[in-house]
């Protein structure tokens, strides 16, 4: 007969291995086969404390050119090993698309984005059968996600969190983040985010910096805000930065290029921009032409396009309000 007074262990079961408490494992998701015949494994490392607590998944690399999040998620796990967990377990998946990060591009090899494949199928693409394993083999055992991106290559994101529209537990942990701006976002089909509502899990999206890029910056944002969950949800006991309070917006809008040509930002990401504000300009190569970009709404400029050279149309600022 079990003793009835003893207390009960919380079972952390990933990859088919139960993490028992006071362990640090790095276990191998297995995806696929390469024509090379080299079978592609996906490391993910959980840090599990000797006291029980919840499960944190701090997930980067699902795009495979985002390397700011992988950064982050590596600073954390350095210093998991240096100071110990109090509570609780971390996993960490640094890079989950890692066909995408050996090429540096955003999508799987069959230029699927994996972001649209969930909760994927053990016979459907790879884009599926990697959403598929990540679902079925690590999914389970986690309380919270933290899944860390960046804009597109010419894209530069100011640091922010997304937290899902309706979900008060999202909103909630993403103010413990603490981020300059969070945002809702709405559930968009066959995303990770859409999963894990489904399941009930607390799921936060980072956005930070460009693709292709180490933004200290954006790297820095995202390591304040994970320490400042960690410490909320008891994980870790170290001391998080003083809050600063989150603005929040609930929508966002482009502001586009009226012209062609070469483009030159005035306002620096992040500010707050009024209505009618002169936020950059379009001028042509042979100095004839400028044409000012200006604010047709007032709010906080959340990405800047970085390319030299615009289309008539191209987004340049994303406005949040
Ligand atoms: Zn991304």
């Amino acid at each position: 007969m079990p003793d009835q007074k003893a207390p009960s262990c919380k079972l952390v079961q990933i990859l088919g291995e139960t993490v028992h408490p006071g362990e640090h494992v790095t276990l191998d998701l297995q995806v696929a086969r390469l024509y090379t015949r080299t079978t592609v494994e996906i490391p993910v490392v959980i840090r599990r404390a000797e006291r029980d607590g919840p499960v944190l998944l701090l997930l980067a690399g699902v795009h495979g050119d985002e390397i700011n999040g992988i950064d982050s998620v590596r600073r954390i796990l350095q210093e998991v090993q240096e100071r110990p967990l109090a509570a609780g377990t971390v996993v960490a998946i640094p890079v989950l698309n890692v066909f995408g990060f050996l090429a540096m591009q955003r999508q799987l090899p069959d230029g699927r984005d994996l972001n649209r494949f969930f909760p994927g199928s053990p016979r459907g693409s790879l884009a599926s059968r990697l959403a598929h394993a990540l679902v079925t083999e690590v999914l389970p055992a986690v309380d919270v996600v933290i899944d860390m991106h960046s804009g597109a290559a010419r894209r530069h994101n100011h640091p922010h969190l997304r937290y899902t529209e309706g979900d008060e537990n999202s909103l909630a942990l993403a103010e413990v983040f603490d981020p300059p701006l969070i945002m809702k976002a709405p559930i968009r089909h066959k995303s990770l985010r859409e999963h894990l509502v489904s399941l009930g899990r607390t799921y936060l999206l980072f956005e930070g910096g460009k693709a292709g890029s180490l933004d200290e910056d954006a790297i820095r944002e995202a390591h304040r805000g994970i320490t400042r969950v960690m410490h909320h949800l008891g994980l870790w006991d170290g001391t998080p930065d003083t809050e600063r309070g989150a603005v929040r917006v609930a929508a966002s809008k482009w502001v586009r290029a009226p012209h062609a040509g070469l483009f030159h930002p005035l306002v620096e990401n992040g500010s707050h921009v009024q209505e009618g504000m002169v936020l950059g300009s379009v001028t042509d190569p042979y100095g004839e032409l400028t044409h000012q970009v200006r604010a047709a709404f007032g709010g906080y400029v959340l990405c800047v396009n970085t390319s030299p050279v615009v289309n008539q149309g191209d987004a340049l600022f994303h406005v949040a309000f």
